[in-house]
């Protein structure tokens, strides 16, 4: 059972083969038994979940349909739940119940899915590696000596590993799609907007997106039409129709045109990623995809940029955990300084702690303009350059990420070689573009993914060309050992 994708899930149910009780009742022993291995939760839901599948088979028997209704998924736990634990992977918010739910969990509860728990994360979604939450690191499912990615590790490793068909997650600069290129996974970033952030924790807030992670281009188009769509609450939310992301499957990649960056292929890219990208790029010409060289010239300052830009917003999003309103407090402080400093001290990892540092650095008086104000330039360079290629393409192909996943603890002395990990990701956040990685094959053993990025509003094309590739290749239906 454990081993149905979303949409199988969805025949079964519908079919009466089994009910979601049934299913709920072997996944949540299926985690029960292995995801001590993993780490991939930090909270489970069990009687919620028991309830929302019992929901779910009457609202089935009263004649109600939906993809949805009664599939058994979890939240990365920085989307609020009501009366929940939401730690946001973070020591300071390890006692913060949320008072309401996040409009994305709302939204595919009212759809009919089944809460299984909260995943594991990095502290405050800053990390490729899942190794600084507060809650331990997240053991990657294909080699429990690897990480899974970051910062949605616990949601990919989850999804891997079959201990749920799917997860919500969130991209600022990869957190979708490179666990998922680490795990074998697809992951959409949608367009920045398309999903509410209300209720999403935020780390920086001109970058965050919430998406689906889950085994097939199929499964994320179920999970994505449950979550996408405008949202009063959020500001930076768009008032677009949300088209059927299921339907947009069918279409042929005849005369399709795919672009792929020279700059992709430099000397950080292990040679090996680079052929599996060639293959895939074979393997799309063979369903009549028409390639073509194009470039990216701003790409090699997407890195600093973003490492400016994110970390200043995360200073001031996070200014709010200050010891009074929300979460950790120290024991007996002295005055109101004291309070703030020891409070902040207490609660946030070294990381999170390093990212506000460099953030109110880049912020302040005399670096505004050095840092801040030539970081959004190389912003809009970024999304120039994205603009000019899709005049010529429809698609812009590439691998995910530069290396295959690293062993635990491998970059933990070196921030800096982390961050580089995120070369191929973090454009797609700066310009607010929708991208999807997908499997497309392995390197040593461990998983490798392809990005696929297109213009705004076009996650439909993403998840079809997806789509397309995986009745193609079975690269997406490969599990990994002991799972
Ligand atoms: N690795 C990037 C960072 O640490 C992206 C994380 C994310 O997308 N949440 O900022």
């Amino acid at each position: 059972m454990h081993h149905m994708t979303l949409a199988e899930i969805a025949r079964g149910l519908a079919d009466k083969k089994f009910s979601s009780e049934e299913l709920t009742q072997v996944l949540l022993a299926r985690i029960a038994q292995l995801d001590p291995q993993l780490n991939s939760f930090i909270s489970l839901t069990q009687e919620l979940a028991l309830s929302q599948a019992k929901a779910a088979d009457a609202r089935r028997a009263n004649g109600e349909t939906g993809a949805l209704l009664g599939a058994p998924i979890a939240h990365k736990d920085l989307f609020c739940t009501q009366g929940i634990r939401t730690s946001c992977g973070s020591k300071m918010l390890d006692n913060f119940k949320a008072p309401y739910d996040a409009t994305v969990v709302a939204k595919l509860a009212a759809a009919g899915t089944v809460t299984l728990g909260k995943t594991n994360m990095d502290e405050f979604a800053m990390g490729s590696a899942n190794e600084s939450s507060y809650y331990g690191a997240v053991k990657n499912p294909w080699n429990l000596e690897h990480v899974p990615g970051g910062s949605s590790g616990g949601s990919a490793a989850a999804v891997a590993a079959r201990l749920l068909p799917a997860a919500t997650a969130t991209d600022t600069g990869g957190s979708i799609r490179q666990p998922a290129a680490f795990t074998n996974l697809t992951g959409l970033k949608p367009t920045y907007g398309r999903v509410s952030r209300w209720g999403m924790i935020a780390y920086a807030s001109s970058l965050d997106q919430g998406g689906p992670l889950a085994r097939t281009a199929e499964d994320c188009a179920i999970l994505l039409q449950g979550m996408a769509g405008f949202d009063p609450n959020d500001s930076t939310s768009i008032d677009e129709p949300v088209p059927d992301y299921s339907a947009s499957l069918n279409g042929s990649l005849q005369g399709l045109r795919i672009g792929v960056p020279k700059e992709y292929f430099s000397a950080g890219l292990d040679p090996r990623i680079a052929e599996l990208v060639h293959n895939s790029v074979k393997e799309l010409e063979k369903l009549g995809a028409v390639i073509k060289e194009i470039s990216l010239p701003n790409m090699q300052h997407a890195i600093p940029a973003y490492y400016v830009i994110a970390p200043a917003e995360a200073s001031s999003n996070l200014s709010r955990f200050d010891g009074v309103r929300f979460g950790h407090r120290c024991e007996n402080p002295e005055n109101l300084v004291d309070l703030y400093k020891r409070s902040r001290g207490e609660g946030f990892g070294a990381e999170v702690q390093r990212r506000i540092m460099v953030g109110a650095y880049a912020l302040s008086a005399g670096y505004y303009d050095a840092y801040y104000l030539k970081a959004q330039k190389i912003r809009r360079l970024v999304k120039n350059d994205f603009m000019a290629a899709f005049n010529e393409v429809d698609i812009i192909l590439g691998p995910t990420t530069p290396n295959p996943a690293w062993k635990l603890g491998a970059k933990n002395s070196d921030p800096i070689a982390e961050y580089l990990e995120d070369v191929y990701t973090i454009t797609a956040n700066l310009a607010g573009l929708p991208g999807l990685s997908m499997p497309a094959g392995f390197v040593d053993g461990l998983p490798v993914g392809v990005q696929l990025l297109a213009p705004y509003f076009q996650e439909g094309r993403l998840l079809n060309v997806a789509h397309q590739y995986q009745l193609n290749t079975d690269w997406h239906t490969r599990t990994p050992t002991g799972f």
